[in-house]
């Protein structure tokens, strides 16, 4: 990687913290060449610290590590996109993310599919031209489809996992729930919502 560090007299080049799941910006660090080196050798992002005038592991303090998924360098090799799994809470002040007011419910690996369903809506959103070949998926095809597919498949898996439910293969019936769950999660993307706002209206009525 042809990182251009002499861009800036400092030696630094700013380090975009993007989650590799659920792809949200968590914050933004500089690295200067040791610490680049640092953080591909250990898996855990290092920055150079502007305040501490040293290299800063984060959670070095915190036990809030940021596991390296992987490094993209821009368009002029000035500037990173750092992917990570943060482990805790990646701002000092407690939230998921420097720009949080508050942190969102996770609902684990639902929420992690959820950040995956975005992100293939926002390549829906993409011109066809644009979009690289390795990134056509079953998710993209039905959001270009439009909201009102993405709602029949959830009407179709629906009935199948009614039609499951009153046979006795248990496998079935969990595969077809699967299937109905998780093209209500994309149904609701497309509708512009999350798990979290249903789960509100539930809260709610309680
Ligand atoms: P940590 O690296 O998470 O152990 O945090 C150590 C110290 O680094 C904190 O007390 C803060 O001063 C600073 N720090 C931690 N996380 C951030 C952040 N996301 N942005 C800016 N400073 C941070
Ligand atoms: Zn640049
Ligand atoms: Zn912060
Ligand atoms: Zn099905």
């Amino acid at each position: 990687m042809n990182i251009d560090f002499n861009k800036n007299s400092d030696g630094l080049v700013p380090a975009i913290i993007q989650d590799a799941n659920t792809r949200k910006v968590l914050m933004l660090g500089y690295m200067n060449e040791e610490a680049f080196l640092k953080t591909n050798s250990t898996k855990k992002v290092t920055f150079y610290s502007r305040t501490k005038k040293r290299l800063w592991t984060k959670g070095e303090e915190s036990g809030n590590f940021l596991n390296l998924v992987d490094i993209k360098l821009d368009c002029d090799n000035d500037t990173l996109l750092v992917e990570v799994k943060p482990e805790g809470p990646v701002c000092h002040k407690g939230t998921d993310t420097c720009w949080a007011e508050e942190n969102d419910t996770s609902y684990g690996f639902l929420t992690q599919l959820e950040g995956i369903i975005e992100n293939r809506k926002k390549l829906s959103e993409t011109e066809p031209e644009l979009r690289k070949e390795n990134e056509s998926s079953y998710v993209v095809s039905l959001f270009d489809k439009g909201i009102n597919k993405i709602a029949q498949k959830v009407g179709e898996e629906a009935v199948e996992t009614v039609i499951e439910a009153k046979d006795n293969n248990n496998d079935l019936f969990l595969n077809e729930s699967a299937d109905l769950l998780f093209h209500y999660l994309i149904l609701l993307k497309a509708k512009g919502f999350k798990l979290n706002d249903v789960v509100k209206v539930l809260e709610k009525r309680h």
